[in-house]
């Protein structure tokens, strides 16, 4: 590369963050989603937005899913400029129903911004996704949203975020007054006041002020509210943790705001904070090495494939990371894998029906890439070198179904239903090792909602699906003994690589197990 495009190349590589919204389902995501977007003025969307509130989007015949039970099934990424930044926002499924899709796409993500609902806290999904970005060690803001909803105690939304997560907070701004009262809030870096109006806040009305001892600041909160707030910011100075951004960077710290999304309140400062806070495309762990962004040759690696997003084509979109290098229209990559060169000559994103084909894009972008069935998940495409990622965790099935076919002439169907789907990874399947009963394995139900669907919709399959009442899977290895000799009161079963595996019902019939054949390796992901 010449002096000139490595310059060019640093440039949109500093000017990318890419990042995932967490939370659990109502916090106010696509709210949240929407006004920022709106700060933009989104240049592409690739996916869909939310079935719901975005059914002018891309739809595609099996997300009848999603519209009649109004979720998202599956994660798509937007993208929008904002002050010389290039935005790139991960969406994940805001249902409880979420799958693997949902925890590999935070594999694509350099930072979360996790939104909680000032009334509830941290809930369950938050939980799990939070779980994943810090085993990631990504940074993570925090929203807290609904501020104009009577919400718990700030202190103690902070003391959870601790107390359930684990993790430290440093609060950028705090709130005066709450719900009906509430009247803003008060900046800690800028010192000033941000003042709730109650409408969509257009222009915030903003008071700059010497400090929380400012007369104005009185004047703003009322003597009761300002009672409180200088309580609470004396508080926070004296015994808060100090603002610190190695911390922030390694995940031990997240810097807190407060707002209300849906009145577009808080919104923008959080934005206009979180951009300058939040990391340029980090690099990447691979086969060769940590790969840097800003390596001239290309790589990236598919975290996600969606089947048929255009009721018109019968074609998959593998949704690929770019890691290092710059992308261009139609050129020639290495396909990892398979050990093949090919064209990367339909890249595209997606705004409405239209699809739009992208030109070029840089590390911290997603493109969508056309799929005639040759990529799967965690493949690498690379410019020249045989780099590998090493990016996409598997995680351990929690619910499980026996799943037969109606109509038994339609085996091949099935079969080949079942090994597409199980291909692109939301779901996996297993075989009882006497009598040859296929079982499914997913993280959440709603995959099996969709394997019906697909099957039936993509592969005129009917199929029979019977709940079964394991909780968990574990991959045996044992030196001495072999695994189908064990002696427990569990299902032994066989992955597709013909590894052992046993389904258990409880955590006591598991713990029960480990303690009788202490020498054999209970591991939660294929060995
Ligand atoms: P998602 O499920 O996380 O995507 O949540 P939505 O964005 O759909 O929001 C869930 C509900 O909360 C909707 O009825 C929103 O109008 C509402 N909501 C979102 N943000 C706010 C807010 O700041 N204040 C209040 N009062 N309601 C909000």
């Amino acid at each position: 590369m010449s002096k000139n495009m490595l310059d060019k190349m640093r440039e949109e590589v500093l000017k990318r963050r890419t990042f995932a919204i967490i939370s659990h389902p109502d916090a106010g995501k696509t709210t949240l989603t929407e006004k920022l977007l709106l700060f933009g003025g989104a240049i592409r969307l690739a996916g869909t937005v939310k079935g719901r509130k975005a059914s002018k989007h891309a739809t595609s015949d099996w997300m009848e899913i999603e519209k009649q039970r109004g979720i998202s099934v599956t994660s798509s990424v937007m993208q929008f400029d904002y002050e010389g930044h290039r935005v790139n926002i991960l969406d994940t499924p805001g249902h409880q129903d979420f799958s693997e899709d949902t925890y590999r796409t935070l594999t694509a993500a350099d930072s979360a911004v996790m939104l909680i609902d000032s009334a509830k806290g941290v809930e369950a999904q938050t939980k799990k996704l939070f779980q994943v970005c810090r085993k990631r060690g990504i940074p993570i803001f925090t929203f807290i949203n609904k501020m104009d909803r009577e919400g718990q105690n700030p202190f103690e939304l902070l003391e959870e975020l601790e107390q359930v997560l684990g993790i430290r907070s440093y609060p950028m701004n705090w709130p005066i007054g709450s719900g009906k009262q509430f009247r803003g809030v008060y900046d800690r870096k800028m010192t000033q006041v941000e003042l709730f109006q109650g409408d969509d806040h257009k222009e915030i009305q903003v008071e700059k002020v010497e400090g929380y001892e400012d007369p104005l600041v009185k004047k703003i909160a009322g003597e009761f509210f300002y009672d409180q707030l200088v309580q609470d910011l004396e508080l926070l100075d004296v015994a808060g943790d100090e603002f610190d951004m190695e911390k922030v960077r390694s995940g031990e710290l997240t810097p807190v705001f407060f707002g209300s999304a849906i009145n577009n309140f808080g919104v923008q400062t959080f934005l206009e904070n979180f951009l300058e806070l939040a990391p340029t495309p980090t690099p990447r762990r691979s086969t060769d090495g940590e790969i840097d962004p800003m390596d001239d040759k290309f790589t990236g690696y598919i975290f996600k494939i969606q089947a048929n997003m255009n009721p018109a084509h019968r074609d998959r979109i593998a949704f690929l990371r770019i890691c290092s290098g710059k992308f261009e229209r139609g050129m020639a990559v290495k396909h990892v894998r398979v050990g093949k060169e090919i064209k990367l000559a339909q890249p595209q994103q997606f705004l409405a029906q239209d699809r739009d084909i992208v030109e070029e894009a840089y590390p911290g972008d997603i493109i969508g890439l056309f799929d005639p069935g040759i990529f799967r998940l965690g493949d690498s495409l690379s410019q020249g070198r045989n780099v590998e990622f090493d990016e996409l965790p598997t995680f351990s099935p929690e619910l499980f179904c026996k799943v037969t076919v109606k109509n038994a002439l339609k085996h091949k169907q099935f079969q080949k239903g079942v090994d597409q789907l199980t291909e692109e990874g939301t779901i996996q399947v297993y075989r009882t090792i006497g009598f040859d009963d296929m079982i499914l394995g997913v993280v959440g139900q709603l995959q099996f909602e969709v394997f019906e669907y697909r099957m039936k919709a993509e592969y005129g399959v009917d199929v029979q699906l019977q709940r079964l009442n394991f909780q968990f899977a574990r991959w045996i290895i044992d030196e001495n003994v072999d695994p189908s000799k064990f002696r427990i009161n569990s299902q032994l079963v066989k992955d597709k690589k013909d590894n052992y595996v046993v389904l258990f019902e409880s955590e006591y019939a598991m713990r029960s197990a480990m303690e009788k054949y202490p020498n054999a390796k209970f591991l939660e992901q294929a060995p």
